[in-house]
């Protein structure tokens, strides 16, 4: 059987990369599977545990980190996040290609140690700021204060899209899900011929 393939999808804060991976992760077709982070982020009321995050505390982060089980780690407006090693490998192991919807800095991360061997790395860009500054408060999960943070954040990540394979632009929805269907596709296509 061969290694699935590893999908970083990056981009800022806000850009929709979560809405888009649901609708992407729908086409069966690709067989994706969906790598759920470790955060020590309070729960947001819509989240389940266990489903878009495990929601550990400070000291259950350190101790994952202590024990070598994450991929990739990284802070993020005040909070850490983190990405588990063995869920991801049996995954791969087993076939699926596995999406990382994770930031930046831990994206660096795992470029670094898997140089290219069946990694995709996709960075989701907003048509613009202003685009990205609607889409963040009318979330209306957060404070004014972290809104703004996540704001400031989200301009100095806009630039960061080098090192990235691809940069997707998410205008519309449908759009953009069907440029990442084709990379994908295209990528499965080289990983297995
Ligand atoms: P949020 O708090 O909005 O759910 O996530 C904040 C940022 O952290 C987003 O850019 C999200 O993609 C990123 N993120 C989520 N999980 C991980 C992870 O496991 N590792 C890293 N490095 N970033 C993550």
């Amino acid at each position: 059987m061969n290694k699935g393939l590893l999908i970083i999808l990056s981009g800022p804060s806000g850009v929709g990369k979560g809405t888009l991976r649901k609708k992407i992760m729908v086409d069966s077709a690709l067989n994706l599977s969906y790598s759920i982070s470790m955060t020590t982020r309070a729960k947001r009321e819509f989240e389940k545990d266990g489903v878009d995050y495990f929601f550990v505390n400070n000291q259950q982060f350190d101790q994952a980190l202590e024990n070598h089980d994450l991929l990739e780690h990284a802070e993020f407006v005040g909070n850490r996040y983190g990405t588990p090693k063995a869920f991801v490998e049996e995954l791969r192991n087993s076939g699926k290609n596995v999406f990382l919807e994770i930031e930046i800095e831990g994206a660096k991360q795992v470029m670094k140690s898997y140089k290219g061997k069946g990694l995709v790395s996709i960075f989701l860009m907003p048509p613009s700021f202003e685009d990205l500054k609607s889409r963040i408060e009318k979330r209306r999960t957060e404070s004014a204060e972290i809104i703004n943070e996540r704001l400031e954040k989200a301009k100095r990540e806009m630039s960061q899209f080098k090192g990235y394979q691809y940069v997707v632009v998410n205008d519309t929805l449908d759009r953009a899900s069907n440029e990442i269907i084709d990379i994908l596709k295209k990528e499965l296509k080289a990983l297995h011929s």
